[in-house]
């Protein structure tokens, strides 16, 4: 499970002050801003017939999501995760197993009666995946088993705080839970701490702070002081190894464990949860988890929960305000648009598209019918790559390539525009060309 409150930064690191009066510069940007943008740009919208926090994704929208979650599974697949699917429904009874019920129905969807049973929208994907661990038996050498969905879950936020894609009642959770040994726990918790630095710098974000979440006072938590002492200190073990700097917070653990919290603020000052590593002794000892151990004998394994991305709208909802709109290109909906001068250039220049869309690239040609060569420029200034073919290029096969920093190359062979910027996408830099900085 993945907490994903907003909060307003109560005390500060300077990090966060530094972070805050930046974004602060950019006047009134935000949350407005990434609905505001969401729609201007064509990204998502909301229908009241549909209903609030309930968003949709148009194609430009969707392209990016699609985007961010492939580079998600192929990130977990490389870090030796197995994905699966599960239900976004579930028996009351899982939730009463898991401690959802008990510690967390206020968030929770009203049950439904389904002949005579009662089923709910789930809040987590944690118990799908313990009882899929637990549908045979499992060995000491399978572990660590690290187990990945992107996944439906569902918030009964108050209609009078949702808004954009930042406070949603349906949520596409990246979320990840590792069964493992004890001795194995830092480890995990280690390699989730950098996948989560590699996505942050694909996707040109960074954290404001890395917050250590305890409990705090009320029945909020499971209780089971032993087992938040133990779990404590391996996370705090892994943050003081890490050399990254950091501050405990109470009262802001998940009910079943404390948390490592990568905190990230919008434009307005809010600090939410965008990323997240959990420990938890409690499910596996609700659900009954086991693995046989090298001396035969049965174990019980320890739950790893972590997201590096957190719910897909946030994280979006956080590049299109951090970005203005202008994702990297690997996140870019159109990467290349193709800009003939005249019609002239008009066969070259569909023909250029093709072979964008054969070698992966998102292509789009923009003729002249759509206004002149500026106004098509202006038009796109949001598109990472603008191909200009005039006749000289036409004939030779180059293309003038101009970047969306204002940057404008010597015309070149396609082909070789078209492998430069394959690299560049295909290794998710955020840099437009050849390791310059975006001006
Ligand atoms: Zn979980």
């Amino acid at each position: 499970m993945t907490d994903v409150l907003v909060r307003s930064p109560g005390a500060s690191a300077p990090g966060l002050r530094r972070v805050v009066t930046r974004l602060n510069v950019r006047e009134e940007t935000t949350m407005q801003d990434h609905r505001k943008l969401g729609r201007e740009l064509e990204l998502f919208d909301t229908d009241p017939l549909i209903g609030a926090g309930l968003p949709y994704w148009l194609p430009d929208g969707a392209t990016v999501r699609h985007a961010l979650e492939e580079y998600i599974r192929t990130a977990e697949r490389r870090a030796g995760y197995r994905h699966v699917y599960s239900p976004v429904l579930g028996k009351r009874e899982l939730y009463e197993i898991s401690g959802h019920w008990s510690h967390y129905s206020d968030d929770m969807f009203p049950p439904m009666d389904l002949g005579g049973e009662q089923v709910v929208l789930r809040p987590s994907l944690c118990p799908h995946h313990a009882v899929i661990y637990r549908s045979r038996s499992r060995s000491y050498r399978e572990l660590p088993l690290r187990m990945a969905e992107l996944g439906g879950m569902y918030r009964s936020e108050q209609s009078g705080v949702l808004g954009g894609l930042t406070r949603v009642r349906a949520i596409q959770l990246n979320d990840a839970h590792i069964f493992c040994t004890l001795d194995q726990v830092a480890d995990e918790a280690r390699s989730a701490l950098e996948m989560i630095r590699r996505a942050y710098e694909a996707l040109g974000i960074s954290p404001s702070r890395y917050r250590l979440s305890l409990p705090g006072p009320g029945g909020k938590y499971v209780a089971a002081p032993e087992m938040w002492q133990r779990s404590t200190a391996l996370l705090t073990e892994v943050l003081d190894r890490s050399g990254l700097p950091y501050e405990a917070a109470e009262g802001e653990a998940a009910f079943y464990g404390p948390k490592v919290d990568v905190q990230v603020v919008d434009g307005a000052g809010r600090e939410s949860t965008l990323s997240t590593i959990q420990i938890d002794f409690h499910q596996p000892e609700q659900f009954d988890l086991r693995y046989i151990g090298a001396d035969g004998a049965k174990h019980r394994p320890v739950m790893v929960h972590r997201s590096i991305i957190g719910s897909v709208e946030r994280a979006v909802a956080h590049l299109i305000e951090q970005h203005d709109g202008a994702f990297p290109a690997w996140l870019a909906p159109t990467q290349l648009i193709v800009l003939p001068v005249s019609d002239a250039e008009l066969p070259q220049a569909a023909e250029l598209v093709r072979r964008c869309l054969d070698q992966g690239l998102r292509a789009e040609l923009a003729g002249p019918e759509r206004g002149s060569l500026g106004a098509r420029i202006r038009l796109a200034r949001l598109v990472p790559y603008q191909a200009v073919i005039g006749a000289k290029e036409a004939v030779d096969d180059h293309v003038a390539l101009r970047l969306r920093d204002g940057r404008r190359l010597d015309a070149l062979p396609a082909a070789e525009v078209l492998d430069r910027i394959s690299a560049l996408v295909g290794a998710h830099r955020t840099d437009l060309w050849d390791g310059d900085a975006e001006a």
